[in-house]
C-alpha cells in the first residue's frame, strides 16, 4: 500500500486526469506509484523514469515483480530525456523533490509534452518557487493538497497547461501559500505556516546577533515573515 503522501498524488491523478491515461513518473524510485496504479487499473500507460542507477533497479525489479512489464516501462535518464512522442504521454507526476528541483526538470522538457496534459507534483521544499515557474508558463493550477505523515507536511498540487491563461494570475500571497491552501487554510497550513514564522524569526534573531550581518539577507527575511503574519 501506499503512503499518505503517494496516495494523494495517485488519488489525484484518478480524479484529474482523463483516459486513456497515459503517465511518465520522473524520478520513480521503487515505481510505488505506478505499480500501485497499474495494479489497481488506473492506467492505460506508465513509464518510470529515474536517473540514479540504483533506484533505477529498483523500479524495474518491482515492476516485474507485480507482474506489469506489458504495462510499465523503465528508463534510465534525466527527467524528460525518457520521454519519446510515441509515449502518448498525457500524464506527467514528479514527487519526493525540492520545489526548485521540479522547475527545473520541467523547464528543460516540458516543450516535449503534447498540448493537453495534466502534471501532478509534490515538492518537499520550494513550492513557491515551483508555483512562480507554472504561472509564468500558463499552467493553470486545479487543485493542491496539505497533508500531514509522520510528522512531515506535504504539499501535492494538480496542473494543466491551459493556453488561455494569463501569465501573473497568481498574486504573490498565492504563489507563496497556494491559492487553493490559503482559501482553505486548514489545520495543518496552519500548523505549517505558524512553524515557519517560528523558524524564520528564530534565523532573523541568530542573524542580527551575529557579527557580520547580512543586512539584505536579514531584511528578505523579515519581509517574508510580514508576509506570514499577515496571512495567519
Ligand atoms: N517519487 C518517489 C516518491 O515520491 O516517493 C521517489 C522520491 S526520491 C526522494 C527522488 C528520486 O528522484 C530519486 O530516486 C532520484 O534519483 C530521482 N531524481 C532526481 N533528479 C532526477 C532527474 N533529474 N531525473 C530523474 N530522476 C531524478
Amino acid at each position: 500500500h501506499l503512503s499518505k503522501r503517494l496516495q494523494q498524488v495517485a488519488d489525484y491523478i484518478v480524479q484529474y486526469s482523463p483516459k486513456p491515461r497515459r503517465l511518465l513518473d520522473i524520478g520513480s524510485d521503487h515505481a510505488y506509484l505506478l505499480t500501485y496504479l497499474g495494479l489497481a487499473g488506473h492506467i492505460d500507460y506508465g513509464l518510470a523514469g529515474e536517473v540514479v542507477p540504483g533506484p533505477f533497479h529498483s523500479a524495474q525489479q518491482e515492476v516485474a515483480k507485480q507482474g506489469l512489464n506489458s504495462l510499465i516501462d523503465v528508463r534510465l535518464g534525466d527527467g524528460f530525456e525518457v520521454l519519446t512522442l510515441e509515449d502518448k504521454i498525457n500524464a506527467v507526476s514528479i514527487c519526493g523533490m525540492g520545489g526548485a528541483l521540479i522547475a527545473k526538470i520541467l523547464e528543460r522538457g516540458y516543450q516535449g509534452l503534447r498540448p493537453n496534459h495534466y502534471l501532478f507534483l509534490q515538492a518537499n521544499v520550494g513550492q513557491a518557487t515551483l508555483r512562480r515557474w507554472l504561472d509564468r508558463h500558463q499552467y493553470e493550477i486545479l487543485a493542491e493538497a496539505i497533508i500531514e505523515e509522520a510528522g512531515h507536511i506535504y504539499e501535492v498540487m494538480v496542473a494543466h497547461d491551459n493556453p488561455n491563461y494569463q501569465v501573473g494570475s497568481l498574486s504573490e500571497e498565492a504563489i507563496n501559500f497556494g491559492p487553493y491552501l490559503r482559501q482553505e487554510a486548514s489545520p495543518v497550513f496552519k500548523r505549517y505556516w505558524q512553524g515557519q514564522a517560528q523558524k524564520t524569526a528564530y534565523i532573523i534573531d541568530s542573524m542580527k546577533q551575529g557579527v557580520s550581518q547580512n543586512q539584505t539577507r536579514i531584511a528578505q527575511l523579515e519581509a517574508h515573515l510580514a508576509l506570514i503574519e499577515k496571512e495567519l
